[in-house]
């Protein structure tokens, strides 16, 4: 067990384990990493592992618990923020013992919750360089959790690239810090690029502040997106040559020069990913969604949140053999709500016809709203139809309003009398044999 050093400064919030122990090796002007390592981690090989957490344990002992080893130090502090969202919560509970643990030889990172992927091995060590000159005036450019997480290529505060420290032997156990790392030169990033980058990190962002992702409903989000950009032609299945498709401009625009992205340039994993749930990585599904749409942290969540509405609830159907069904687009309830005609409809849900038309057979619900938008619809157009007619002439009577706008005062006449005869002029003079009082069921007959 560690013991409380005397000395331990108080880490930034969006600082990384890692930078909070360089800068303690740097600010007590130590000399030897991997005594710091030992002092702080309860082992020697801290200063070479940059985007791993092990001996954290310790570590809330000897920095007097301001580094608190639970999982919200890990969300907070580590890579594992872009992980911890696609494990369930038993896995998020052995990846934390894991990384508690000091044991020597230490834990394998898939054992601390770095899901292998075909494209990166390691999470390169990235900096702001605008971002540390802000932190540089304050004392300390340190590591900033959210740009060592994987994919995250620029900053989205200052718009800018992020410079990546040099790659150095797994053996170099010296704490890196921002001021005395040897960063890569790398040519700027064409616009495009940099467009692309700046979705890729938006999306990665949104991905690790989930507390938990329902792969399910992030498989429907992606197909909803690629039916509305117009990459595939149904939001219920996307073929294999659809996702062929959205990997070229993928590779296109990314191409292989950027570490992390050097794995993407063969299509199987876009084809495993949608394919097979189990093949889940957090810079997967970031670019998935990169590519497949807007990325904007509100349009992701509201998308989100229209998923998971459609996602049939399991928990309601106490028969497992009763068949699921998937609801249909938000879009096209919404859509619903205000039109009637099924094509105007489609054409604002970005259905065709046909889709529309296989959804009110799928979803029974669907049906049952469309069923009742319709009345809604032409209840709110019948009133408005007598209103504007008697704003057009006050000086209406009843029949007048029956002449001018025969339908709506049919419509309401047959399904809400009380409301027609709140409308309407009360009845009076000769009219007054015609129709009998507002407050009965049926105020008006034909006029003869
Ligand atoms: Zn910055």
């Amino acid at each position: 067990m560690g013991q409380a050093l005397s000395f331990f400064p108080a880490p930034a919030d969006d600082e990384t384990i890692y930078s909070a122990c360089a800068r303690f090796h740097q600010l007590a002007g130590r000399s030897n990493s991997e005594s710091s390592s030992e002092l702080l981690l309860g082992h020697a090989v801290g200063g070479s592992e940059i985007d791993l957490v092990s001996g954290l344990q310790h570590l809330q002992e000897a920095s007097y618990g301001l580094i608190p080893c639970n999982l919200e130090t890990l969300r907070q502090r580590s890579v594992l923020r872009a992980y911890l969202p696609f494990m369930s919560a038993a896995r998020r509970r052995q990846v934390l013992t894991a990384c508690s643990s000091s044991q020597s030889p230490l834990p394998i990172r898939a054992e601390r919750g770095l899901t292998w992927s075909c494209s990166m091995l390691e999470h390169h060590l990235r900096a702001c360089p605008e971002c540390a000159a802000e932190h540089l005036q304050a004392g300390f450019a340190y590591w900033v959790t959210g740009h060592q997480l994987p994919g995250v290529w620029v900053c989205l505060r200052h718009r800018c690239a992020l410079r990546s420290m040099c790659r150095r032997g797994h053996r170099n156990m010296t704490w890196a810090t921002v001021a005395g790392a040897k960063f890569d030169v790398r040519p700027e990033p064409s616009r495009d690029l940099f467009a692309a980058l700046c979705n890729i990190s938006t999306c990665v962002e949104w991905l690790s502040a989930q507390p938990s992702v329902n792969l399910e409903v992030l498989l429907m989000q992606f197909r909803s997106r690629m039916r509305e950009s117009g990459f595939s032609r149904s939001d219920v299945k996307v073929t294999d040559e659809e996702l062929r498709q959205l990997h070229e401009l993928m590779h296109l625009t990314i191409g292989s020069g950027i570490p992390h992205f050097a794995g993407y340039d063969k299509v199987n994993w876009i084809r495993l990913t949608v394919r097979d749930l189990r093949f889940a990585h957090p810079l997967h599904w970031a670019m998935l969604l990169a590519f497949s749409g807007d990325a904007c942290e509100a349009s992701l969540a509201q998308e989100y949140a229209d998923a998971q509405a459609r996602l049939p609830e399991l928990e309601l159907f106490e028969d497992p053999s009763v068949t699921r069904r998937a609801c249909a687009p938000a879009s096209l309830y919404k859509a619903m709500e205000q039109f009637e005609r099924l094509e105007i409809c489609a054409q604002r849900s970005s259905l065709r016809i046909g889709e529309v038309q296989r959804w009110l057979l799928r979803d029974p619900a669907l049906a049952e709203h469309r069923k009742a938008s319709e009345f809604k619809i032409k209840h709110r157009a019948a009133t408005q139809c007598i209103e504007g007619a008697l704003l057009h002439n006050p000086s209406l009577t009843r029949v007048g309003v029956l002449r001018r706008v025969p339908w709506a005062f049919r419509w309401l006449e047959a399904h809400d009398p009380e409301l027609l005869g709140r409308l309407t002029p009360a009845p009076y003079g000769r009219q007054r044999t015609l129709f009998s009082s507002p407050s009965q069921s049926h105020p008006c007959a034909a006029p003869s």
